[in-house]
């Protein structure tokens, strides 16, 4: 099979590779579609501590079973993977919480991931795709929409309140804009681009352009300030985001990482204001299962900037770092 194999740090290569073998209590699936994604563009820059190499890249993914070593799957079930493999044994596993499991192995990291026709997972990773979620859908939501949907119950968001979203065209943050709009939150959507924000004032109640935001968001709220942030675009935004908070506002922080670069954390805003600082590190199969029954209902329409072939990865990739895009970009893997 056809596979983005990294065979050192920072260097990869589509090649030809044996098909996985399964053992007990995993699962072998058909690939239809994976999607990119900036922790990709880490692996692959070697950033991850437990990179092991070769190894395939790709954590985003929704595939069929087409042979089955575990009785809760079946061929011919639709199914999306973790980005994680948790043992589901341990005491972390067992309380629900698969997201902490310290005994996970990692997708594109030190396990064999999904840019490939075919994949091995363990069915401890695996999660049933309703028959009314597409596959186009399905694929955004390990990754995407169940980090967003996890990352508000954290929060402990309740309908009607107000949600900021950074970087509203990203791939994460146009999906994050529906999500939360889906949940009942009035979204307001931050963007760079004056180009972007039509398209983005379809889905949000606002969009405010340009870095500095806070003062738009304090305005849009009687001087208040938002209840929730969402931060899909990291250090650049991270100020103004806490500065848009009201006192016992919560941040959410989803992206991006830089591990080149260091931040200066303004304590001043957290403790004067009371905030709540949530990290996401990966959802767990409960979010990911909850998230797939909400998207049944069509509240979210899966936004994809473009759609490449496999063997295109390098201009898929190319694509992804340089292009003025909107949404996500995907790999049709058969
Ligand atoms: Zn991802
Ligand atoms: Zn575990």
């Amino acid at each position: 099979m056809k596979a983005v194999v990294v065979y050192e740090k920072g260097r990869f290569e589509v090649r030809d590779v044996p098909l996985p073998r399964i053992s007990d209590g995993d699962v072998l699936i058909r690939i239809n579609y994976a999607a990119l994604c900036y922790r990709d563009l880490l692996q692959l820059a070697g950033y991850y501590p437990r990179m092991r190499y070769p190894v395939i890249l790709g954590h985003e993914a929704v595939g069929v079973v087409v042979e089955s070593r575990d009785p809760r799957f079946r061929p011919g079930d639709r199914v999306v993977p973790l980005l994680h493999e948790p043992d589901g044994t341990c005491e972390f596993c067992l309380r629900g919480l698969d997201a902490y499991c310290p005994n996970a192995g990692s997708y594109g990291e030190n396990l064999d991931g999904f840019f490939a026709e075919y994949a091995r997972v363990s069915a401890n990773a695996l999660v049933k795709v309703p028959n009314n979620v597409p596959d186009e859908l399905a694929v955004l939501t390990p990754c995407v929409l169940a980090m967003v949907y996890k990352g508000l119950k954290r929060a402990g968001f309740t309908r009607g309140e107000t949600v900021v979203v950074t970087g509203a065209s990203g791939g994460v943050g146009i999906h994050a804009v529906q999500l939360a709009k889906a949940l009942g939150a009035r979204v307001i959507a931050v963007t760079r681009s004056e180009e972007k924000a039509g398209f983005i004032r379809k889905f949000a109640d606002e969009v405010i352009v340009g870095s500095r935001f806070s003062d738009s968001v304090k305005s849009l709220t009687d001087g208040v300030g938002a209840d929730v942030v969402i931060e899909t675009v990291g250090t650049p935004t991270l100020n103004e985001s806490l500065k848009s908070l009201r006192t016992g506002g919560r941040a959410i922080i989803i992206g991006n990482v830089n591990p080149d670069e260091s931040y200066q954390l303004r304590l001043g805003y957290i403790i004067m204001k009371d905030l709540l600082i949530i990290g996401n590190v990966r959802s767990n199969k409960s979010d990911v299962a909850e998230t797939l029954k909400l998207l049944g209902s069509g509240v979210v329409k899966p936004i994809i900037a473009a759609t490449y072939p496999l063997d295109k990865f390098s201009e898929a990739l190319e694509f992804m770092r340089n292009s003025s895009r909107i949404g996500k970009v995907l790999l049709k893997t058969q």
